[in-house]
């Protein structure tokens, strides 16, 4: 199937997109620019490009009481997906049709319902439901099928040990539900039929509104089927992260429910409560080999250790998430990072063939059958680090023309624009891609990042790639020191003038437990040599606006340990969601900067202006 797909590329794009403007060319917002029209040269004339804040208006009036009018698309809309991304403080209303739905839930999960659900892709979602259920094997859908050739039908052997979080909907005074993609696919009957046999997580503790209950209870499961476990994962790498250090934090209690067969008093919430009494049974012995196993001095491997029969950690390792992989690589002994897919509210867009490649190296390759792409070309070039990590210099398009997909160029950059059966037309997702090859006829790509995330305290624009690349340098001067990098995020301060680059670290040993003095044991000229590293790797023009005193001298504040996880407990009381929460690497909320700033515990600054180029 993915074969005949990817061959068949240029023609399942333009009847899909013909297909949609057959269907919506006399929508409002399509009438306005085509005047009813379906020809598709003029949709790329006179249909604009637009942002989500473009749309934002249409969406809006839909949620406020126009939910079966034709203002986007004919087809009635069943509810808005909640996207990560947000416009004016408010997370984004994807909307989604009935149609949709099987599409983007079954691929918005982590990697393991591929495996599992109904195949997502636009061929097989066209079956009927009843054909769906019946495709249980990985054999059945494309990553299954990678997944399938490097280590059998794992299925058959185990379960998944994913820490994964449901996320309460939020009504529209349409009475449309607004739900996380994740949340609404573990809703699904399909779901919840798969999930006691393939996974240790029970539902009630998924659905558990009290995030560190849910953690607590998954991890607990986790271990107590440790011998089952041939799967670590969750959607995104940092949560996998922070599941492991939440063992390293808590394993005595963990270890003492165990050994007691009793959960703590502080699970309150019924349903976990519930679960456990079904699982949990005294069992001394487990108990002590689990407590000999945490209390040994490193924590390198320790995952293996733990889940000794894991094959692999399936969770998404790119883009953002590229800073996580050596933290994790050091917990997971070696086992492979399988980044599974590239996905977004907007559409469900790639996967990745080639499983076992390294996380920097990982290529995703597009599936022609779910949106229509137009591709705006990227002006600079993509440069590639001393880690061999490909980053943006900068993100200025060419121009405005588009590339259809089957023209895209290997080693070019492009923002991808989708125009979907949701009522989503040239609409640009915020992210950038640079394309590494073709498979048969349809590209396969590395995801760079995402637009306009930037730091700016003048005329500069800086990039996230730019920031990323930029950490990757100064962190490794605290290497030597035993020192770990686990989190950071930063900030443009223009409190004084001229303004500056304020990065907010946080920092650990690499061996024994946490330990809150780490701030006082810092060395100041290797914490001012990791703020001028991070200034010599900035782009050109931030290093020529410091040295004429346009911008100030960049500043890491050392916070305290833990400051990440209530940034994460702040933004999830704000609605995020925690399946798909990532840390934000740039932060604007007056909110969030406070939590950095209250927990600060050492402030260093670089003492000189950047090197220059000639
Ligand atoms: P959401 O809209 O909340 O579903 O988040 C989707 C966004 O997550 C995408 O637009 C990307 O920026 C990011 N994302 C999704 N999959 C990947 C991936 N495989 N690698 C890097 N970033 C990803």
């Amino acid at each position: 199937m993915l074969e005949e797909i990817t061959t068949n590329a240029r023609q399942i794009q333009e009847q899909l997109l013909g297909e949609i403007l057959c269907k919506n060319a006399e929508t409002e917002y399509l009438r306005g620019f085509l005047h009813g029209q379906t020809d598709k040269q003029l949709f790329k004339k006179n249909v604009p490009i637009v942002t989500y804040d473009h749309i934002k208006p249409y969406i809006d009036r839909i949620a406020n009481g126009k939910a079966s009018s034709d203002i986007l698309l004919v087809e009635p809309l069943i509810g808005f997906s909640l996207s990560s991304g947000t416009a004016g403080g408010q997370p984004k209303l994807i909307p989604i049709t009935a149609e949709s739905a099987n599409v983007t839930e079954a691929l918005d999960l982590p990697e393991t319902l591929l495996l599992k659900a109904p195949p997502p892709f636009g061929y097989w979602h066209r079956n009927s439901s009843e054909e769906l259920l019946q495709q249980q094997s990985p054999k059945t859908n494309h990553f299954g099928l990678s997944i399938y050739r490097h280590f059998g039908d794992l299925s058959q052997v185990g379960k998944r040990m994913e820490l994964l979080y449901a996320k309460p909907d939020v009504e529209t005074p349409s009475g449309l539900k607004a739900s996380a993609v994740t949340t609404r696919a573990f809703k699904e009957s399909s779901f919840q039929a798969i999930l006691p046999k393939l996974y240790t997580s029970p539902y009630e503790t998924i659905f558990c509104p009290d995030t560190k209950q849910s953690t607590y209870c998954q991890l607990l499961f986790g271990l107590i089927q440790r011998d089952e476990v041939v799967v670590i994962g969750s959607i995104f790498a940092a949560t996998v992260l922070r599941g492991i250090k939440f063992i390293e934090n808590n394993w005595r209690e963990l270890c003492s429910n165990i050994k007691t067969g009793k959960i703590s008093d502080w699970i309150t919430d019924s349903g976990c409560r519930k679960a456990a009494s079904l699982i949990l049974k005294p069992n001394p012995k487990l108990a002590d080999l689990l407590e000999d196993i945490c209390s040994c001095k490193s924590w390198e491997g320790i995952v293996r250790k733990l889940w000794p029969k894991t094959k692999y950690i399936g969770t998404v390792c790119t883009g953002a998430m590229l800073q996580f992989t050596a933290e994790l690589e050091f917990y997971c002994g070696g086992l492979p990072l399988v980044s599974g897919f590239y996905a977004c509210s907007e559409g469900a867009i790639a996967i990745n063939m080639e499983p076992l490649s390294k996380p920097s190296d990982v290529s995703y390759t597009i599936l022609p059958n779910t949106v229509y792409y137009e591709f705006l070309p990227i002006k600079e070039d993509c440069v590639t680090d001393s880690q061999n990590q490909v980053q943006l210099n900068t993100s200025r398009h060419k121009d405005t023309e588009t590339v259809d997909l089957v023209n895209v160029k290997p080693g070019q950059c492009y923002e991808i624009l989708v125009t979907s059966p949701t009522g989503l037309y040239r609409y640009r997702v915020g992210d950038i891609i640079k394309v590494t090859g073709f498979h048969n006829n349809t590209p396969q790509f590395q995801f760079i990042g995402r637009q306009n995330v930037a730091l700016g305290v003048d005329m500069e624009r800086t990039s996230e790639a730019d920031i990323l690349k930029a950490v990757a340098e100064a962190k490794a001067l605290l290497d030597p020191l035993g020192l770990i990098l686990t989190e950071y995020t930063s900030y443009g301060d223009t409190s004084s003038t001229p303004g500056h680059y304020v990065i907010f670290w946080e920092i650990k040993p690499k061996e024994g437990n946490n330990n809150n003095n780490v701030g006082k044991e810092l060395d100041p000229k290797v914490m001012e040599e990791c703020c001028s590293k991070m200034e010599d790797s900035l782009h050109f023009t931030y290093r020529m606006y410091r040295k004429e005193n346009m911008i100030a001298a960049l500043e890491i504040r050392v916070v305290k340990q833990g400051t990440f996880e209530s940034l994460l407990d702040y933004f999830v009381s704000k609605g995020a969601s925690l399946s798909q929460y990532k840390t934000p690497i740039c932060i604007k909320s007056k909110e969030a900067l406070n939590i950095l700033d209250s927990r600060v515990i050492a402030k260093f600054f670089s003492p000189r202006t950047p090197i220059q180029d000639n």
